[in-house]
């Protein structure tokens, strides 16, 4: 039986089940949950997270995947502590997000891909909790060139462990493609990679491309308010269309919607959580009663929810 490490020990693939593949429970800044303790609220977090998870527990989802990482201010203590108190498993994520440590800009990829393979292997900042994902990130702009030393290390400490990858991207310039050429020139099995934050745009000949190579496409954005991208029934329709055009299988869904973040003004979001009542229950209560209504099957909805991230975590095709 393949297991999967979470934030709570190894666990069985098979005892997954619905699961979100992008989620966060605390998101803040490297460094300050050390140096300045006192700016991060700990134990709100702790009891913001285990109320939501309880909630979305309660509705059928039973693992999240918590990317954050040191650059997004990972506290792996308020993540662990979230999954027990909740019953909910949380895979956990090591790699880099867009805060790209300067002195990674200097480093090499394998100097870099040692410490996330550290955190595979032995775990996180001393306490034994192994990631289970990689994960690596670039947005407008693409593949810069810090970028591209945080993306070469994550494909060798995958390539060292056999952990997946799951990628952060700008969509409508077509940062996913920009990502697959260079996990390809580090040969990397596509089929352990999940580019993510697709659903920003609905170009299907993008992400058909993208599926055509091989990678999983991950739709984790849901909702979102933003006027510049499109709105979550939009993305609903373009994931009907992917599954239509035979892409059920390859498909990962989540909604990227941080449970407690402090990278954002206060107002705006308390204002996020206001427009999505349903936080990481969307999915759940929205999208797959929509997709029902376009005409999906209940042995397709489970494929995208159970199956799908089972599969993407076994490595299997
Ligand atoms: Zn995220």
């Amino acid at each position: 039986m393949p297991r999967i490490s979470t934030v709570l020990g190894q666990v069985d693939t098979s005892k997954l089940g619905f699961t979100l593949v992008h989620e966060h429970v605390l998101i803040s800044s490297a460094g300050l949950k050390d140096v300045y303790p006192e700016f991060i609220p700990r134990e709100s977090a702790i009891k913001e997270g285990v109320r939501r998870l309880r909630e979305a527990k309660s509705e059928g989802v039973t693992t999240i995947v918590d990317l954050t990482t040191m650059d997004l201010g990972r506290d792996i203590r308020v993540i662990e502590a979230a999954s027990r108190q909740s019953g909910v498993n949380i895979i956990c994520a090591t790699g880099t997000w867009l805060e790209i440590p300067r002195a990674f800009r200097t480093a090499e990829p394998d100097d870099i891909a040692s410490l996330y393979v550290r955190e595979i292997e032995q775990g996180i900042e001393g306490t034994g909790i192994r990631a289970g994902v990689i994960k690596v990130a670039h947005d407008v702009g693409g593949v810069t060139e810090p970028g591209e030393i945080i993306l070469r290390a994550a494909a060798r400490a995958h390539k060292k462990t056999r952990v997946p990858i799951i990628t952060h991207t700008w969509a409508p310039e077509r940062v996913g493609e920009q990502q697959i050429r260079v996990l390809e020139h580090e040969e990397v099995d596509p089929n352990r990679v999940c580019i993510g934050h697709s659903n920003d745009t609905t170009d299907l000949d993008y992400l058909t491309g993208l599926l055509k190579r091989g990678v999983w496409v991950g739709l984790d954005r849901y909702p979102t308010h933003r006027p510049d991208v499109p709105d979550w029934q939009a993305r609903t329709r373009v994931l009907r269309a992917l599954m239509e055009a035979g892409w059920t299988d390859r498909l990962l869904l989540s909604h990227d919607d941080p449970m407690t973040m402090l990278i954002a003004p206060k107002a705006v979001f308390a204002e996020r959580i206001k427009r999505n009542p349903d936080h990481i229950c969307f999915i759940k209560r929205r999208v797959l009663p929509y997709l029902r209504e376009l005409g999906a099957s209940e042995d397709e909805l489970r494929r995208l929810v159970v199956d799908n991230p089972r599969r993407f975590f076994e490595g299997a095709q």
